[in-house]
Formats: structure tokens, sequence, C-alpha cells
């Protein structure tokens, strides 16, 4: 067996390290204790490789389109190197059967027939299509195409992807949720809870029914809401849900998301939720999600009918690790947790997001720059160097 190395600082405990690698797995994590800390303090951080569990698209390249083509897959999981993420869950949002079911079929597709794509696609997110049609909750959801469970369309979509739909998000107010959410839970699919107006009671039965995380807590809401209780409270106080955040500062406002990450101490994640048109220059444009859509010069993407409803984010996960230190005020340790160790564990998988030997060889190397910014510096996925390196 080959080995490669990388020396770096680990980002979780600033410790300097040998990271050996062969064979796609971490082989030794060894100390590096003579290191001088001048020469120390010059070396990148090291990370297990960042996990996103809901990636639309980016730029220009589009899980929402139709149809979508191969050169979209592998296309958007060149930019998730780019920006260190060696995991991601590409997202399907509502839409017609037709539509959700090519989304499955080419994304499975993709992940047959090529190998950089498979170790990097953990699973397919379904957001919707079971979500709520109200306008405020459904956020850039088309409303004609969100319906009630339907487990003989579940499981078409299911068969489409090869199996492999890892996760979906769900209204609990639709009909026949407490069945469907029971039985997609002993089948291991992680169902998640957003685009909701759901009552306390409705958000009860789900978590009790199995339900383990509520997406982008916070957001794909009513602008206004009775101030308690109500379904944002009643989540960010349930203790068997984890909670996915965008951090990139348009979704959630510093305060409420400093607040929303500690409410839920150690059981949050980051997502970028970003879309094709991340990364796109300013303007207006036709989007897949929400219509017309206005990419403004912060970045903020809105649906071009109304400011307020965003429209999916243009972020990075270095930008969302940069946030959640600038915005939640965490440590650069919690913030890369949120990208590691708990998706794995969201996602049950327990090769993923852990620093240690027989773990996947999956890294991020980055700095974090004078202004809090975070610039990825090398990605390695399963052992091989992706974007960047020397
Ligand atoms: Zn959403």
């Amino acid at each position: 067996m080959s080995l490669d190395k990388r020396k770096a600082r680990r980002a979780d405990t600033g410790e300097t390290v040998e990271v050996v690698f062969g064979d796609g797995v971490i082989a030794e994590v060894r100390a590096c204790y003579d290191e001088p800390a001048a020469a120390a303090e010059a070396l990148p951080f090291i990370s297990p490789g960042w996990i996103d569990i809901q990636v639309n698209g980016y730029s220009g390249f589009d899980f929402n389109k139709e149809p979508v083509t191969a050169e979209d897959v592998l296309g958007v999981t060149a930019q998730m190197h780019k920006y260190g993420v060696t995991t991601y869950l590409p997202t399907i949002i509502t839409g017609s059967f037709e539509l959700m079911e090519q989304a499955a079929r080419q994304i499975g597709s993709v992940c047959d027939t090529h190998e950089l794509a498979a170790n990097s696609i953990a699973g397919i997110h379904l957001e919707g299509p079971y979500l709520s049609g109200e306008d405020g909750p459904r956020g850039a959801h088309p409303r004609e195409h969100t319906r009630d469970p339907d487990y003989a369309e579940w499981r078409q979509l299911q068969l489409a992807s090869g199996g492999r739909v890892r996760m979906i998000t769900i209204a609990p107010e639709r009909a026949g949720t407490r069945e469907f959410v029971s039985r997609l839970a002993e089948e291991g699919i992680a169902v998640c809870i957003g685009h909701t107006a759901a009552s306390s009671e409705q958000l009860e039965a789900a978590a009790r029914a199995g339900a383990v995380l509520s997406t982008h807590l916070g957001n794909g809401s009513h602008p206004v809401l009775a101030r308690h209780p109500n379904y944002i409270w009643h989540q960010l106080g349930d203790d068997r849900l984890w909670a996915s955040f965008i951090p990139d500062g348009h979704h959630l406002a510093p305060a409420v998301l400093k607040s929303m990450v500690r409410a839920k101490r150690d059981r949050f994640v980051f997502v970028t939720d970003c879309v094709a048109l991340g990364g796109m220059p300013p303007g207006r444009y036709r989007s897949g999600i929400g219509g017309e859509v206005d990419v403004h010069p912060s970045g903020r993407l809105s649906t071009a009918g109304n400011p307020n409803i965003l429209a999916g984010s243009s972020a990075t996960m270095a930008d969302c690790v940069a946030g959640g230190m600038r915005y939640a005020g965490l440590s650069l340790r919690e913030t890369i947790e949120a990208v590691t160790q708990r998706p794995a564990l969201v996602l049950g998988r327990e090769d993923l997001g852990r620093l240690e030997p027989g773990t996947a060889a999956d890294l991020t190397l980055f700095r974090v720059d004078g202004d809090g910014g975070v610039t990825v510096l090398e990605t390695i996925v399963k052992g091989k160097s992706v974007y960047g390196g020397h």
C-alpha cells in the first residue's frame, strides 16, 4: 500500500499533526511535538472533509432543472470540492413526479458510473414535494406541486435513484404524515421537518414517529408569527430534533443564529442550501427554484416578486464555516464539528467526520484569514487530492 501524508494543524485542537493515509483511509494521525511554534503557525488547518446535507446546485449546475444532466452532477461535485466539501447530498426540491424522477435517476446513474461522484455523494435529499403550499412556509417551492405524502410515489422515486435517497424533508401538517414518517424511518431514511406551518401537536407526532431534524430552522416560515407558541419555538425546544442552519448572514440575522445554536447546543449542523445561481453575477435570472430570482450584489438570492422571500443561498461551505464563527460566535472547533462529525452522525456514517485511523481519508485543508474569512487550500476525497494542493 502506498502512503501519502499531510502535515497541518488540527482544526479541533490546534495540535500539529501528520495525517498519514493510504487505500482511501486514514492510517495514522501522528502528533508532531517537536515542531517549532513559528513553523506550526504557518501550517494550514486540517479537518475531516466537510459534509453538506443540502445542495441544490452551484455555479450554473443544477439539480432542479429539466432535464438534469450528467454534467450537472459532475459540475456540482467539482464545485463542492473547490469549497472543501467531500461529501454532500444533492437536493431535489418540489416538482412534478416526472421532473423529480428524472433528477433522481440521473444522479443515481452518474454515481453508478463515476467513482469520484459516488465517493462524494452520500445520498439524495428530497426537499419536497410533501410540503406546505402556503405562502411563506412554502418558500420558493412551487405551490401547484406541493402535495400530501404518497408512499407509492415515494417508492418510485427511491427506485429511480437506485435506492440512493437518504433524506426527505416533509411538512407534518400534511394528511397521512404519521404513517409515512414511521415507514420511512423504518427504512433508514432521515426524515426531516421543514417548509411547514404545523401545530405543536403535529410536530410532536412527527418527532414521535421518527423525524430527526428540522431543515433550515427559522427559514421557510411566515414573515410574521404569533410570538409563542409557534412552530419555530416548538422545534427549537425539542431535544429529539437536530436542526440545520444556513449561517450566511442572510437567512438568519446573527443574533437569531446565535440564539438558535445555543438552544440546540450540539444538535445542529450547518448547510449551504446553495443553488445553481450561487456564484453567478448579480442580476435577474429564471430559475428552477423560485421562478424569477434576483441575485443581489451582497449574494442574497430572493424571488423577484418579493425581496423578503429568499430563494436559496449562494453561500459556499467555506462561507458557512466562517459564518459560524462570525455570526454565531462559535469557536473554530465548534463550527467545524457542525460540518463534519455531526452531519456524519445524522447520516449514520461512522466512517466519516472524524480524524481517526480507519475512517475515510476525506480531508479538508484550509486557512482562516485575518478578516475571519476561510480559504480552502486542498480537498482530499478517499485519499485522492481533488482540489488545490501542491
Ligand atoms: Zn428549503
